[in-house]
């Protein structure tokens, strides 16, 4: 018997990949375009609709039942429209509308990138089988998601879980989103290379300042490198620490491309949770790397339209 697919539509800074996918979350058929992060907003609609186009000329599409997208954030998915920081000409962009009317008025369901990871890993990855569960992704910025009573919790607007927007330090250093001391402010990429760089690492003779050369001169026992990883993984466990005080998660997740660093972030993550995790509800708190990889953004975004209005996760 045929089964039915769901298309999926992963949209970030630099590309936008879609997908048709079966319901255990196999991709049948891929779809990619750079995205012109730079252009006007029905710009980077076109490069939407040339990937959503690639999709609906296949046989296969006959089978698809729903689209899922997991868009860069803020989105809205209580009005369908995205607002990504990254993609200036998209401004209350509704996204949902423009994508229904190109796929024959499919349901749209819409989250953001760090809910559709989250539903990754639910699905197929290192929160599988955990009914309640925070995931992180840490890269440019610090992202996340949540399950909880066993089901995708992505909140009325699909950003609940954006713990890089926690503070950790009251009186910290401003963060872009206007607040103070972010998680993300601490934690992210970029933020690991700043303070790395202001406290006297300096790059090899390639000249890479990027949070994997400070991961590979940690790993060389350069003490700065490793001090800067300490102080992300400090602000990472004590987000995670309030999150699970607050809602009883049993297992974080940890992806994106900091992750990559491996021990450099996961050692110093786990002493430091002890330091924040305290009470007995949130002790037994496991950290695991994420297991989806680069396909995340799309598995993630076909479990969102799957478990649409179902009380049931995917196959
Ligand atoms: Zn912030």
């Amino acid at each position: 018997m045929q089964t039915d697919l769901v298309a999926a539509l992963d949209i970030g800074g630099t590309k936008i990949a879609g997908a048709l996918v079966d319901d255990h979350g196999r991709i049948l058929l891929r779809a990619q375009r750079p995205t012109p992060a730079r252009e006007d907003g029905n710009t980077v609609m076109r490069a939407v609709e040339a990937v959503l186009g690639e999709l609906t000329a296949a046989p296969l599409w006959d089978r698809a039942r729903a689209v899922g997208i997991g868009s860069a954030g803020p989105v809205d998915a209580s009005t369908g429209t995205v607002s990504p920081v990254n993609v200036p000409g998209w401004r209350d962009f509704p996204l949902v509308e423009r994508v229904r009317a190109v796929t024959g008025g499919l349901p749209v369901e819409l989250v953001g990138d760090g809910v559709a990871m989250t539903a990754a890993e639910h699905w197929q990855g290192a929160a599988r089988g955990h009914d309640n569960a925070l995931c992180l992704v840490v890269s440019t910025g610090v992202g996340g998601g949540l399950v909880l009573g066993g089901k995708l919790h992505p909140g009325p607007t699909g950003n609940a879980g954006h713990i890089g927007h926690i503070s950790v330090d009251l009186d910290g250093d401003p963060c872009p989103c206007g607040a103070r001391g972010c998680v993300e402010r601490i934690a992210s990429g970029p933020n690991i290379a700043r303070r790395a760089l202001e406290d006297g690492w300096r790059p090899g003779p390639d000249g890479d300042l990027s949070a994997a050369a400070v991961a590979a001169a940690a790993r060389a026992g350069d003490t700065v490198a490793v001090a800067s990883f300490e102080r992300a993984a400090q602000a990472l466990a004590a987000g995670i620490a309030a999150t699970a005080t607050l809602v009883e998660i049993d297992i974080a997740v940890v992806g994106g491309g900091v992750a990559k660093a491996g021990e450099i972030l996961f050692a110093p993550l786990r002493r430091s949770l002890r330091d924040y995790a305290t009470l007995s509800f949130v002790r037994r708190l496991t950290v695991a790397p994420a297991r989806t990889g680069t396909d995340a953004g799309l598995v993630g975004a076909a479990a969102a339209a799957l478990t649409r209005d179902r009380d049931v996760s995917p196959l």
